[in-house]
């Protein structure tokens, strides 16, 4: 075996097919509950994994929820899931009007949203902020989940800025150059309320994938990266 093969192999060991992770009694399309704090949340986290999700056999159905946002910021953040989600594929687009920066003096609205969303989606994978998020309102939200659902895989996006904060990730989505670019130029597109903001540009997003396509050797060089804080391997 040369140096190309065994790397391919390498790769090859290391892939786990999402439906390893997922209930084995699931009989319909996976259901993926996105969650964000704000707007461009859930995009910033995982757009190009959800591009991944929707080329995958047995279809998927995306449910869209963000918890606060003025009304041109809910145009964009619209807008954006359109872009990222075929039609086919769009399940319901959600938006809530908490405080933004205040969630945790709204922690009681917020618990009764989640309850809410347990009894309407019933998902299969959830895609949330990270536990360890330094944002009030991101943290908020992971609790929320974690406190809400059982049977859901849960993966926790994360999300560059100026505080810091990105951690280890240990679950890697390798996504194509065509996804990568897709999500630095749709979300500089989609969101022109952002453009005075620095660090809101398109090598932003694409040095993150970078990155994290590097740290799990994607074969295009992109990746997005997830902490899986418990994950059951369903595919033995
Ligand atoms: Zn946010």
């Amino acid at each position: 075996m040369d140096g190309v093969e065994a790397r391919r192999a390498n790769r090859r060991r290391f892939h786990v097919s999402v439906d390893w992770l997922l209930r084995p009694d699931r009989a319909r399309a996976l259901r993926v509950l996105c969650v964000g704090a704000h707007c461009d949340d859930i995009e910033i986290g995982c757009a190009a994994t959800l591009q991944v999700l929707q080329r995958r056999k047995g279809g998927v159905t995306i449910d869209w929820v963000v918890l606060s946002g003025t009304e041109t910021r809910r145009r964009e953040a619209a807008n954006a899931m359109h872009r990222f989600v075929r039609p086919r594929f769009r399940g319901s687009l959600g938006f809530a009007d908490f405080p933004d920066g205040r969630f945790p003096t709204v922690y009681g609205s917020i618990k009764d949203l989640f309850e809410s969303l347990k009894r309407e989606q019933r998902p299969d994978l959830i895609l949330c902020h990270e536990r360890d998020d330094r944002h009030q309102d991101h943290r908020i939200v992971n609790e929320m989940v974690w406190s809400t659902f059982r049977d859901p895989l849960v993966l926790e996006y994360e999300i560059p800025k100026w505080d810091g904060g990105l951690g280890q990730p240990n679950v890697y989505v390798p996504v194509t150059a065509k996804d990568a670019a897709l999500k630095a130029d749709a979300l500089v597109e989609a969101y022109p309320s952002q453009a005075q903001r620095d660090w809101f540009t398109r090598d932003t997003f694409l040095s993150l994938l970078r990155l994290r396509g590097l740290e799990c050797r994607s074969p295009s060089g992109y990746a997005e990266a997830f902490h899986g804080r418990k994950v059951r391997i369903a595919g033995f």
